[in-house]
């Protein structure tokens, strides 16, 4: 299964990507951490990205779109993968139905966590004290946010036309979300 995950910040779909990658036994590919590990390890890449992940900007599409196309390539990736944090707005959403089209692939759903604004904020601030991620500030937060509805929105509508996008009660609790999930991959398998 090719999967991949959409919704704001603190819409519980990072923990819910983990639980379908063990389940599943897919590979969960996070451009997030991705770039965090880069960032950890001290690679040229996490040099070049660390000021930008601190500031909640997005980092420029060549460089993520090169990093999911070589991910997309490795073994593990072959028989599926469920993608999170990527695409992020419409010029790497298109470059992925590229990338997919190229390998003969398609996407099998796309899990959408909607969740309103004032419960992402409550969310990311509750995250950031358990986890102490740099970003997690409230004014980072807040622009993280506003990229969101500003780039990464739209592209709901891209999939919504593709008649694969599953809506999701994200403010629901985690198990309740997750037997939704589970609920629609049911039909995606039988499809
Ligand atoms: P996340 O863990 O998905 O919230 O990502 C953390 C940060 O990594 C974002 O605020 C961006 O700075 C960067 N990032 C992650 N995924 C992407 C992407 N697809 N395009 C651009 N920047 C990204």
């Amino acid at each position: 299964m090719n999967l991949l995950v959409l919704g704001p910040q603190g819409a519980g779909k990072g923990t819910q990507a983990k639980r379908i990658a063990a389940d599943y036994n897919l590979p969960h590919i996070s451009t997030g951490d991705m770039f965090r590990a880069a960032i950890a390890a001290g690679t040229e890449l996490g040099k070049r990205v660390a000021p930008i992940l601190a500031s909640g900007e997005l980092v420029p599409d060549q460089l993520t779109v090169a990093l999911i196309q070589d991910r997309l390539g490795d073994p593990d990736a072959v028989g599926g993968f469920i993608l999170d944090g990527f695409p992020r707005n419409e010029a790497q959403a298109d470059a992925l139905d590229e990338m997919l089209a190229r390998i003969g692939r398609g996407l099998d759903a796309i899990l959408f966590f909607d969740l309103p604004d004032d419960v992402a904020t409550e969310r990311m601030l509750s995250r950031a004290v358990a986890e102490g991620r740099a970003d997690d500030t409230p004014d980072v937060i807040e622009r993280r946010l506003a990229i969101y509805h500003a780039e990464t929105e739209p592209i709901v509508e891209h999939y919504r036309a593709t008649g694969k996008l599953v809506p999701l009660h994200a403010e629901l609790d985690v198990d309740t979300v997750y037997s939704e999930v589970q609920d629609a991959l049911g039909m995606v398998g039988n499809r």
